[in-house]
């Protein structure tokens, strides 16, 4: 365990915009450092960066491709350099594995390369993401895989989408199972429709679609950015440090 003075530092990428944007800051205001990553939006990343500093934390914004493999092994040594010139640190605490993309498709028409983009950056991506930055993740660390609702409720049109989250979910079963003796807890959060540029902006722009998300959700709303930082937070918390191998639904009550 990290001694209490010493601040946590937690990976999150995706970090630029929408969820991994609310978690960064969720998880600044919690008193961790953070490392974001983004993918082309490198002014948004910077601006959280100095959100986060604004927290009196420190952050770093690194860019990263979680669809292409290949560059993990680059990726992983320039964390390694800046946990070094930043912090002075071998290791971080926590990786959340946020980033990603969403498509709708029906199967009848979704092309092989929709197929292999959503299995590369939501499952491929997750897992060997997680396997390159394990050496550099502390015993005792906590890592949280972004799911979603749709791996346990059916939409049309998103068979692919939720068919590689559900791969997420059974890989975090087994990472909890195999970095358990490594003290490392590691649990699914699974966000229902919240509102963000995800798909176009589609929830959150879509009058008709809001409404009826609205209709179908417990809480009676879509839920919002800080609705999943705040959970992700929670879940890093030292509170949460017992649960393990879990998938948690934060979609206010979304098609109960
Ligand atoms: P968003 O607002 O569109 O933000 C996506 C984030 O992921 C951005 O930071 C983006 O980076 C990054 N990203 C996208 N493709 C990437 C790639 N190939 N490599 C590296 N980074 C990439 O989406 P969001 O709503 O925050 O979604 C975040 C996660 O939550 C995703 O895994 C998504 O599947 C999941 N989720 C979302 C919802 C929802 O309703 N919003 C519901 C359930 C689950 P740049 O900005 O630099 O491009």
């Amino acid at each position: 365990m990290t001694a209490s003075t010493t601040p946590r530092i937690a990976l999150v990428t995706g970090g630029s915009r929408g969820l991994g944007r609310s978690t960064a800051l969720a998880l600044a205001a919690q008193g961790s450092d953070v490392i974001l990553t983004y993918q082309s939006s490198e002014a948004e990343a910077h601006a959280v960066v100095r959100q986060v500093e604004a927290l009196g934390r420190r952050a770093v914004a690194l860019q990263l491709d979680v669809g292409d493999s290949k560059r993990f092994a680059a990726f992983a040594e320039a964390v390694k350099k800046v946990l070094a010139s930043t912090w002075q640190r071998e290791r971080f605490d926590h990786l959340v594995n946020n980033a990603g993309i969403g498509l709708n498709a029906p199967i009848a028409e979704t092309t092989e390369e929709q197929f292999d983009l959503l299995s590369n950056i939501h499952l491929k991506g997750t897992f060997f993401l997680t396997q390159k930055l394990l050496p550099l993740i502390a015993d005792g660390g906590r890592i949280v895989n972004i799911s979603t609702g749709l791996a346990r409720f059916t939409f049309p049109g998103y068979a692919a989408y939720a068919a590689m989250k559900g791969g997420v979910e059974v890989l975090t079963r087994y990472m909890a199972k195999e970095l358990g003796p490594r003290g490392i807890s590691v649990n699914t959060l699974a966000p229902g429709a919240i509102e963000t540029d995800f798909r176009g902006g589609q929830v959150r722009d879509d009058k008709q679609v809001n409404a009826h998300i609205a209709g179908v959700t417990a809480l009676g709303r879509v839920g919002l950015p800080d609705d999943i930082g705040g959970a992700v937070a929670a879940l890093l918390a030292d509170g949460s440090r017992w649960i393990t191998g879990q998938r948690i639904e934060v979609s206010g009550g979304m098609m109960l």
